[in-house]
């Protein structure tokens, strides 16, 4: 008992020094994100448009021109990189020949993913992190597979992402296994994402986080001219792609329709990007992905995984999906020159404090419950200690219901704990942290006791 008040002291204490805002950066991800490079990511960039097109269906014989010169030079740039890694990063290109589909596909197309794969050094820790862009472009017609299609913000800008977050990690080590990918047709209907994601979900792939990044180094939009570097969207989805009805019963009953995988995912990039990376504001969508358009991280939620998408904030259509020209004065195409290479370097920073936050952290709590057998203005949650990772202690968070944030964070060193707020009245999380700070995402409680 007495324990148990010096806990709600604690609490109480915690509680009412909310005012202010600590942030502590784990110091090895700072300088982590201190070396993302926006001279790096656009050398990556030039590099990834001087191969003409990367159309899905472009050439994959000539070494100068096409999409298989272009994986092949990812694949060159994931070798060298894995030179850092002790032996530690595996890289190939993933590939499957795609027969004609009727849609985007019309002949037989040899596709290919570009994968570095960071084994993480905790042979007890099975959770995978995954980044991925997409390396293929388009002009005008999605079927031409000819024609300059430079790609450099969509999705140049992702790949170059993925490219650079390789290039920096594969010097770490964290506890779990980091993937960096640079998928293919993305254009001709997420071809790669979903090659990617069957292969996961068949093999039972223990992938807890997925970033899409897709369309995020442009920083206008010349319709509403606007012009603005310090604010992404990061996208997620509300009522889950996944085993629909199942899910939706207990988002019924629980009101959760705000706290699904993908919400928490994006919760957790928006909390952690936000820590690392100064003057970027990650401002949350509450939906899967823009209108009329598409992105890799759908076919990953439709198998029941946790993935988002993350955007510049203001599109430029005069700069995506078009033939490269000049009409009525107009420069029409995806071209370097149009992209602002300070956002993407922070973009790629938010990326890699997330996933470096994520592998470094502790595997999440296990079986966390919140007591419901009796009628009481007193929560107690409980919860077991999770699989892998060595745990300082656990944070449990608490926002209203009508917050899209946690609004109090509570540390305990305990696994159980019972708190003055009403399960009625507030959400709670529950996180796994270690000595260094590093979070967990965070597990909404299931009712227990019944
Ligand atoms: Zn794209």
């Amino acid at each position: 008992m007495k324990k148990f008040v010096s806990l709600l002291l604690v609490i109480l204490l915690a509680v009412s020094a909310q005012s202010q805002t600590i942030i502590q950066r784990d110091p090895i991800i700072e300088k982590m994100v201190n070396e993302v490079n926006s001279d790096s990511l656009k050398s990556y960039i030039n590099s990834m448009v001087s191969f003409g097109t990367r159309q899905t269906m472009s050439t994959f014989t000539d070494n100068k021109r096409g999409i298989g010169a272009a994986r092949n030079w990812v694949l060159d740039k994931f070798n060298a990189f894995a030179k850092n890694a002790g032996g530690r990063m595996t890289c190939y290109v993933d590939t499957i020949t795609l027969p004609p589909d009727g849609k985007r596909i019309n002949e037989p197309t040899n596709l290919g993913n570009t994968m570095a794969i960071l084994k993480g050094t905790d042979p007890n820790d099975d959770r995978i992190f995954l980044i991925s862009g997409h390396l293929d472009s388009r002009v005008s017609d999605v079927m031409n597979k000819t024609s300059d299609a430079p790609g450099a913000n969509d999705d140049g800008s992702g790949a170059a992402a993925v490219i650079e977050c390789a290039r920096i990690m594969s010097k770490q080590a964290f506890g779990a296994t980091i993937v960096f990918v640079t998928v293919s047709g993305e254009e001709q209907g997420l071809l790669g994402a979903n090659f990617l994601a069957t292969q996961m979900a068949d093999k039972k792939w223990n992938l807890e986080a997925m970033l899409n990044n897709d369309i995020m180094g442009s920083n206008n939009s010349t319709e509403t001219n606007i012009i603005d570097n310090t604010r992404v969207r990061v996208f997620s989805e509300g009522l889950p792609a996944f085993e629909t009805e199942k899910v939706a019963n207990i988002i019924r009953n629980y009101g959760l329709e705000n706290d699904g995988k993908a919400r928490q995912l994006a919760r957790y990039v928006k909390e952690t990007g936000e820590r690392y990376v100064d003057n970027l504001q990650v401002v949350m969508v509450y939906r899967n992905d823009r209108f009329l358009r598409g992105g890799d991280h759908t076919p990953f939620v439709q198998k029941g995984f946790a993935a988002v998408r993350i955007t510049e904030m203001n599109e430029n259509y005069d700069h995506q999906h078009q033939d490269v020209r000049t009409e009525n004065g107009i420069r029409y195409g995806d071209l370097p020159e149009f992209m602002d290479f300070e956002l993407l370097r922070k973009n790629t920073a938010l990326n890699l404090s997330c996933l470096a936050n994520l592998a470094k952290a502790p595997a999440m709590p296990q079986e966390v419950k919140v007591e419901s057998k009796n009628l009481t203005n007193y929560t107690t949650l409980m919860w077991k200690a999770p699989k892998a990772g060595a745990v300082k202690g656990y944070y449990i968070l608490i926002r209203e219901s009508t917050s899209a944030f946690w609004q109090k964070k509570i540390f305990t060193d305990k696994t159980e704990v019972k708190l003055p707020y009403s399960k009625d009245n507030y959400f709670f999380g529950v996180q796994s942290v270690n000595k260094a700070g590093n979070e967990s995402l965070a597990v909404v409680p299931v009712p227990a006791g019944r």
